[in-house]
């Protein structure tokens, strides 16, 4: 008789362990099977995020970081640090270690939750029973009456570039790298490409990011990304916009990368490449035939507005459905299924999913852009506040950027809110946390902000909406 649980959840990623911790406390019996390995061959817990996602990304952007400021900022302060050298590969112990104690922290949350960790591939078989083939080879089954699958995403694979993972290479690769690459040339200027273009940049990489779209960082408000062009442009970061790849010639230890633009036939030679054109839904080997589930003609599996898929009793959540593709969104879906297994009322708001990029200045956001409140027709006001006027973000030697609100004209609620300076992504959370609360920016300006505080940025972006900033002229 196979194995029977309440909850088999598949994928101990962000979106996969938060459910299966959830179920748990729910009093459920629940097993997490999970295919992950690391380039060492060794299983880990938490998925892209913890292993090769935002955990180590942020680790090597926190140090590349303080490199950059103790190159260019210390001065300002009086200090003097000439001859500050790198050990790359102390920084790169630093960064496996983090990870290597947030991954060993899901396994340790999961025995004091109760649930059952397997190490793994999974299959879902009609009927809502798995077959698991674990890592050592060995064949099992289980059953469970609720079945989710949070398997993920993976690079996407671009047909003139195929990873080689030498000088061709994904973005796990790319924080692996153990020397600078001279020249480095990213492919996409999205998220992934921003920052660890950045990394490397800071590192002494000349790099050049060829993004295909005409303008840059489409998704942001365009105010905010022309901010932030000009602040990488600065940082030496060489953004080619309008650029389609159309090939790559590996040539005498170098890689030549053949592309057109407007001007025409362009070639960039460097000595590795890094593809961070988007990701895409990981299902392979996941459905056996008979299972019940359906994808999308994207790949994503097909769920409803509850992440219920198309079978009974089978849910699937975070990157392998539909929506942004976000840590954060994946673990709240995840949550949420977690209660509806349990009878429980559950909310995911998808209005109000914050998006943060961690370069330099940072970049954050939560809500509706300009650009698309004015395609829906929306009547909104705007209120601006600079960071140069900000007395902490001066004592920080940061006075960069800035922080945007934008609110109904008729009920003054809170749109849309974009922040691009110090702690952005820190400061989005109160702009979230207003926005799911539905607050008004009146709200806003009659909350007390301690001074001095990045945050008073935030108050007075509120105040701007009506034109009564304190610290700033109104315009
Ligand atoms: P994943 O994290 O991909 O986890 C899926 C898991 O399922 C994996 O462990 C996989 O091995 C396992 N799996 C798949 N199929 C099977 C199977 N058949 N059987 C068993 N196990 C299986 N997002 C943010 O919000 N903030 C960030 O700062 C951020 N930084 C990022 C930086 C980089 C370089 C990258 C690549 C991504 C980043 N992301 C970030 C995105 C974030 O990593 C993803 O949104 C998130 O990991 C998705 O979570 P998930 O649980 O859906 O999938
Ligand atoms: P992305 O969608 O953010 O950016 C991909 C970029 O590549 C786009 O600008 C696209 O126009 C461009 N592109 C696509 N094909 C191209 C081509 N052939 N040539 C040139 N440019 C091309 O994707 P990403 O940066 O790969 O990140 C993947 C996902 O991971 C994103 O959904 C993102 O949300 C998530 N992520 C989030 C964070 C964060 O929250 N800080 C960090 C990293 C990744």
């Amino acid at each position: 008789m196979a194995d029977a649980y309440d909850v088999a959840v598949i994928g101990a990623g962000p979106a996969g362990y938060p459910t299966a911790i959830r179920a748990a406390q729910n009093g459920l019996t629940v097993v997490c099977i999970d295919a992950w390995k690391n380039h060492d061959g060794s299983a880990a817990l938490g998925g892209t995020c913890l292993n090769a996602g935002c955990i180590p990304s942020k680790a090597l952007l926190e140090s590349t970081e303080l490199v950059h400021r103790a190159q260019t900022e210390f001065a300002a302060h009086g200090i003097r640090a000439q001859g500050v050298t790198v050990d790359l590969a102390v920084m790169q112990k630093r960064r496996a270690s983090i990870v290597r104690t947030m991954t060993g922290g899901i396994a340790a949350l999961f025995k004091a939750a109760g649930v059952t960790a397997v190490y793994g591939r999974a299959r879902l078989l009609p009927g809502r029973r798995i077959e698991v083939v674990a890592n050592d080879g060995a064949r099992s089954e289980l059953s469970a009456r609720h079945v989710v699958l949070a398997s993920g995403s993976v690079p996407t694979e671009l047909p003139s570039l195929r990873f080689d993972h030498e000088r061709i290479c994904d973005s796990w690769d790319a924080l692996e790298f153990d020397a600078v690459p001279p020249r480095l040339c990213v492919i996409g200027a999205g998220v992934i490409g921003l920052e660890l273009g950045s990394v490397w940049r800071r590192l002494g990489s000349q790099v050049v990011v060829l993004e295909a779209l005409d303008n840059f960082l489409a998704i942001a408000d365009q105010q905010l990304a022309a901010e932030a062009a000009r602040h990488f442009k600065k940082q030496g970061l060489d953004i080619r916009l309008g650029a389609k790849v159309s090939g790559t010639r590996v040539a005498g230890g170098a890689v030549n990368v053949d592309y057109t633009d407007r001007k025409g036939a362009q070639c960039v030679a460097v000595d590795k490449v890094i593809v961070a054109a988007g990701r895409r839904p990981y299902a392979a080997d996941l459905l056996a035939p008979g299972s019940g589930v359906t994808l999308d003609e994207r790949g994503f599996i097909s769920v409803d507005a509850d992440c219920r898929a198309s079978a009974e009793n089978i849910w699937a959540v975070g990157d392998c459905v539909r929506g942004p593709m976000l840590a954060h969104k994946g673990k709240e879906e995840g949550i949420a299924v977690a209660d509806r297994i349990a009878g429980a009322y559950a909310h995911v708001n998808y209005d109000v999913i914050p998006s943060v990029i961690y370069t330099a200045p940072e970049i954050a956001w939560v809500g509706r852009t300009e650009e698309q409140l004015k395609a829906a027709g929306v009547q909104y006001k705007s209120g601006v506040f600079p960071f140069a006027a900000s007395g902490r973000a001066r004592a920080m030697e940061a006075a960069v950027g800035f922080v945007k609100m934008l609110a109904a004209r008729d009920t003054d609620t809170i749109l849309g809110v974009h922040i691009i300076g110090p702690m952005a992504g820190e400061l989005i959370a109160e702009a979230t946390l207003a926005m799911e609360f539905q607050a008004s920016a009146e709200d806003l300006q009659r909350t007390i902000h301690a001074h001095p505080t990045l945050a008073e940025a935030i108050h007075e972006a509120a105040l701007a909406t009506d034109k009564r900033a304190i610290d700033n002229i109104n315009r």
